[in-house]
């Protein structure tokens, strides 16, 4: 497998707009639809009788180039009319619902009461936005993050949006993951010999990946996936670039640091991007490190990152006898 060799087939597992920028670099630098992208529903939530999907919406406005930069979450060129009416009219506003998004909660919501799989409005959807990627839900399932806190237990989007993140987390909970089904496409795409490389996306470990790790059967999975697991560390020099991570991290008792995230996935992963500012943490890290700038601020970062994990990726399964990687990941 080489970045040249435009066929390479890669998984990736993202969750929302951190995971997204890793995703589209990945889209960028592969032949269409060579990329699998297996997202995150433990944030998704009934809400104003509507069904939302942050995460899936995310990556669906980010793959078709309708994602708002600024932001980071929603459609650009938005209006807020629903929004002002809504709160004129006392509706809930705390989670802000543009008007051309609305359309797709809509629909969304529309064709799951008509019995529609989740995974199957996704891809219609994928398609109508032109985008040349599989875009799979990790379960068509209902599974909902429920996060522990100083203030009692919080649905997701309650913690994450209304309270901003502020109770402190003591435990996160994956309501109805351990019976929920991995969504066929996307267990055989991890399972698959066909595929050349997984991709751990630089999503938020606890609160985006570790709910799709939480599906017994996309665990199952990628622990029998022969190609190589590559995972991109969120944290870069103590820091998480955005949102609540290294907070949570510290929360839960554990150092901000990419070695913290190399042992958060250990058993799972092959690999470790890490940022070269956390060089130095390299020789602590028991599993393959691969030291590249992994700061996207614009396109060619993404694709630049994107290239070097696919590099990192093809040069571990060249390095591997046959029959390493069942016995390596059993071991562990
Ligand atoms: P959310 O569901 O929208 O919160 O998004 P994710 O869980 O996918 O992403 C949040 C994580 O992305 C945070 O831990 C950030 O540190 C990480 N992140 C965001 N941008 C970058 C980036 O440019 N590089 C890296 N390495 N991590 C990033």
């Amino acid at each position: 497998m080489s970045t040249s060799r435009c066929t390479t087939r890669v998984v990736a597992v993202c969750g929302g707009v951190g995971g997204a920028k890793l995703a589209l670099g990945l889209y960028r630098v592969l032949a269409p639809d060579t990329l699998t992208v297996v997202g995150n529903t433990g944030d998704d939530f009934e809400h104003l009788g509507l069904h939302i999907s942050p995460d899936l919406d995310t990556v669906l406005y980010t793959l078709s180039g309708l994602a708002d930069r600024e932001r980071g979450w929603g459609r650009s060129d938005e209006s807020w009319d629903f929004m002002e009416a809504l709160a004129e009219l006392g509706g809930e506003d705390w989670f802000r619902l543009g008007d051309r998004d609305l359309a797709l909660h809509v629909l969304r919501t529309q064709r799951l009461r008509e019995s529609t799989a989740l995974s199957a409005f996704t891809a219609g959807i994928a398609r109508r936005l032109g985008i040349h990627a599989r875009i799979l839900p990790m379960s068509d399932d209902p599974v909902r993050t429920i996060v522990d806190t100083s203030e009692g237990l919080l649905p997701f989007q309650r913690y994450f949006v209304q309270r901003r993140c502020e109770p402190t987390v003591r435990r996160i909970l994956f309501d109805g993951a351990a019976t929920a089904r991995g969504q066929a496409d996307a267990v055989a795409a991890l399972r698959s010999h066909a595929t050349d490389a997984i991709v751990i996306c630089p999503s938020n470990p606890y609160l985006s990946v570790d709910p799709i790790l939480a599906v017994p059967t996309i665990r199952a999975a990628l622990k029998a996936a022969s190609a190589p697991i590559i995972a991109v560390s969120p944290i870069i020099g103590g820091q998480a670039v955005k949102g609540p991570t290294a907070k949570i991290m510290a929360e839960l008792g554990v150092e901000a640091t990419s070695a913290t995230i190399a042992a958060h996935y250990a058993g799972l992963i092959d690999g470790l991007v890490i940022d070269p500012s956390d060089g130095a943490e390299a020789a602590t890290i028991k599993l393959p490190i691969e030291l590249a700038p992994t700061l996207m601020r614009d396109l060619d970062d993404r694709k630049t990152l994107a290239r070097r994990v696919l590099d990192f990726a093809a040069r571990l399964a060249s390095e591997r006898a046959p029959g390493y990687r069942a016995v390596h990941r059993e071991a562990r």
